[in-house]
């Protein structure tokens, strides 16, 4: 998710977490208890042993392809180490095999929804709201997803090379131009530095400032957010070069999700796409001049959805100041850090894989941030 700093002349970003949208746990949960097959596979699932899991599972249904819920405990292992791809196609084999596995029907909805197929999306949770009428979450899931297509049904759509931009009327049709324009010029250069690019195109939708804070929830200072499709408030009084900037953030999480999918710190998700939303990056020092209080970045690995939009900021600062230093640090090699660290390996052991001493970018950050 993203912030406008057009006050200030900063903008700010936060992250949703796509995993935290499903309440996977309880599910498995009951599937594995009332599911005798494969024991084993769903204890690795339980226990977030996501590579064995789903080598299990890929075991298991090689002797009992028919099995819906094999095919749902494989997809939900590849949805978590963020093979989203293959947990399409598992769930809609499960839901082909059991067309009233709601459960499957619910994360197929949901899965479909972050790849951009909100049609699916839609067909599918209303079919799971169908066989779970009482469960409030799939419902509320459903109105919001139709109120947004809804929405995005008026609007017009503009193919731009890698992107499909979304747009309202002919009002926005300089600025549409002018985000297809910035998107493929930073699609090279970010996807160049971060040696991955997006495998499919990027759905990206311009609202205006209402229609963002309706759709997204967002916080009032928000002007753009990623959450599978980047979306951008252009409704206010953003200046072009505000709008650059925040076309570019959001862009960088688009891309760092293609690199890592899962599992990277918001410091570090954050920290890169403010550190190369903009070469003017002067707010960092004075905003952490000025700072009453600087966090660990420890504190700041799951989000920042907490904090104040004053908080927020030397958040965003910290966090720019660390992805400044990695970038040094790894040079080329940031791209192949950011992949091994959304495999789950911690910060610390992939700057060692790639020869960087721990103790040198903490120290470095410390002095740099000015943390006591
Ligand atoms: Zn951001």
């Amino acid at each position: 998710m993203a912030v406008a700093r057009a006050t200030k002349g900063i903008l700010l970003v936060a992250f949703l977490a796509a995993f935290s949208a499903l309440s996977i746990a309880t599910t498995l949960t009951r599937i594995s208890r009332q599911h005798a097959v494969a024991p084993e596979a769903w204890a690795a699932l339980e226990r977030k042993e996501l590579d064995l899991a789903a080598s299990l599972f890929r075991q298991e249904l090689q002797q009992r392809p028919r099995d819906a819920a094999l095919h749902f405990g494989a997809a939900t292992a590849a949805y978590a180490l963020g093979q989203t791809g293959s947990a399409l196609s598992s769930l809609k084999k499960a839901v082909e095999l059991d067309p009233e596995f709601a459960d499957a029907l619910a994360m197929l909805g949901q899965v479909a929804y972050e790849r951009g197929d909100s049609g699916l999306a839609i067909r599918s949770v209303e079919k799971a709201s169908a066989l779970r009428p009482r469960d409030g979450a799939l419902k509320e899931r459903l109105d919001h997803w139709r109120r947004e297509s809804t929405v995005h049904d008026s609007y017009l759509e503009k193919p731009a090379g890698h992107f499909r931009i979304l747009y309202e009327g002919s009002t926005q049709q300089s600025i549409g131009d002018r985000v297809a324009r910035v998107l493929e010029r930073e699609y090279s250069s970010v996807g160049r530095m971060l040696n991955s690019y997006p495998s499919e195109t990027v759905t990206v939708i311009l609202y205006t400032n209402r229609e963002f804070q309706d759709i997204t929830r967002s916080p009032s200072w928000a002007t753009g957010k990623y959450d599978g499709r980047i979306r951008i408030a252009v409704g206010g009084a953003l200046r072009p070069d505000d709008l650059d900037r925040v076309v570019t953030h959001e862009l960088v999480h688009a891309i760092v999700a293609s690199a890592a999918p899962r599992r990277v710190p918001t410091w570090l998700n954050e920290g890169l796409a403010t550190y190369l939303e903009s070469s003017d990056r002067s707010w960092v020092p004075e905003t952490l001049r000025r700072a009453r209080a600087v966090v660990p970045l420890d504190d700041l690995a799951n989000g920042f959805s907490g904090l104040d939009e004053e908080q927020a900021l030397v958040a965003y600062a910290e966090s720019a100041v660390a992805a400044e230093i990695l970038c040094t640090k790894l040079g080329r090699h940031i791209g192949g850090f950011l992949h091994i660290v959304g495999n789950g390996t911690s910060v610390d052991e992939a700057l060692l894989a790639f020869q960087v001493q721990p103790d040198a970018f903490h120290a470095e950050w410390r002095r740099r941030v000015g943390f006591r």
